[in-house]
């Protein structure tokens, strides 16, 4: 590893939304100048294999998975995406919570398609399914076929509000945050909250929250994201300081599905040390 290593906790593949296969994605990891990249596809462990096999040598692979949760607060129930490192693939409690998540978004996805088509939108589930290929099917597969229709230009405008972001968008059955902190740590896993800060997704969780879930084995924050501003980055900082927590940076790199280059945020090497010490489900991979 170089003096100072490049390290990217966050990304995604064909197993869930990116574009890049597993295999490409280690590769253009490498590429990048990356010393250290996560595959944290959502709710699925599908491409740890494929990434492994390829592992360009110098490339340290650290497996983990973006889990689909929600908290069930005072108000109306909040989405929040919970990055998991390291944990055992085969723990049976988390392996079935991940196959519930997964057909859950097989069914809101169909309803976001028929709510579509009752407005005379011409896009085909079945052809949205398949071009998911097997991966975890989300939004931006149901984006590519808007944009396919001719009916946007971009992921970023099928995210609006008059398409997926607001209009047809419908709620998934998620895992509650609480169960799935202490599930990735009964796995051996360590959990850090991905982009918490983030107001530009959507409505985002009080700090007491992220207090309670700290009690309850949360092990870090990131920070560093495209979807924070540099006041949400300070105070989740400020905050994960305050609550004895590591602090990430990633990219969320999505291949084409979004503009964001590999490695366009770090994580600086004693947040990664601290991970990697945390976890017992699974090692961290150096190729040759
Ligand atoms: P889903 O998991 O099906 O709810 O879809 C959420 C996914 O859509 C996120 O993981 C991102 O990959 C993507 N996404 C969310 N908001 C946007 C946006 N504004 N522009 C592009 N992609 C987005
Ligand atoms: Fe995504
Ligand atoms: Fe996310
Ligand atoms: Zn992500």
């Amino acid at each position: 590893m170089s003096s100072r290593p490049r390290i990217d906790l966050h990304t995604h593949s064909t197993a869930s939304d990116g574009t890049l296969g597993p295999a490409e994605l280690v590769r253009a990891a490498a590429d990048a100048g990356l010393d250290v990249v996560a595959l944290t596809d959502h709710d699925t462990t599908a491409g740890w294999e494929p990434a492994l096999r390829a592992l360009p040598a110098g490339l340290r692979l650290v497996r983990g998975a973006e889990l689909s949760c929600r908290w069930y607060g005072p108000d109306s129930p909040v989405p929040l995406h919970l990055l998991a490192y390291l944990f055992d693939p085969e723990h049976p409690a988390l392996v079935a919570e991940l196959a519930r998540v997964r057909l859950a978004r097989q069914v809101r996805g169909e309803r976001i398609v028929a709510l579509l088509r009752a407005d005379g939108i011409d896009v085909s589930w079945p052809e949205i399914l398949a071009a998911a290929a097997g991966g975890t099917v989300g939004r931006p597969h149901i984006a590519q076929a808007l944009i396919r229709a001719g009916l946007v230009a971009s992921t970023t405008e099928a995210f609006g509000p008059d398409w997926l972001g607001e209009r047809y968008r419908l709620p998934k059955e998620d895992i509650d945050v609480f169960h799935a902190v202490r599930l990735v740590r009964a796995a051996g896993g360590v959990p850090v909250f991905a982009h918490p800060r983030a107001t530009r997704r959507g409505r985002i969780v009080p700090d007491e929250l992220i207090a309670d879930l700290a009690g309850a084995g949360l092990a870090g924050l990131e920070a560093d994201h495209e979807d924070h501003s540099p006041a949400e980055r300070a105070h989740v900082r400020a905050l994960a300081a305050e609550l004895g927590l590591l602090v990430t940076g990633s990219s969320d790199f999505h291949g084409t599905h979004k503009t964001v280059r590999l490695g366009a945020f770090h994580t600086a090497p004693e947040a990664y040390e601290r991970i990697v010490a945390e976890a017992s489900g699974v090692t961290e991979v150096a190729s040759g």
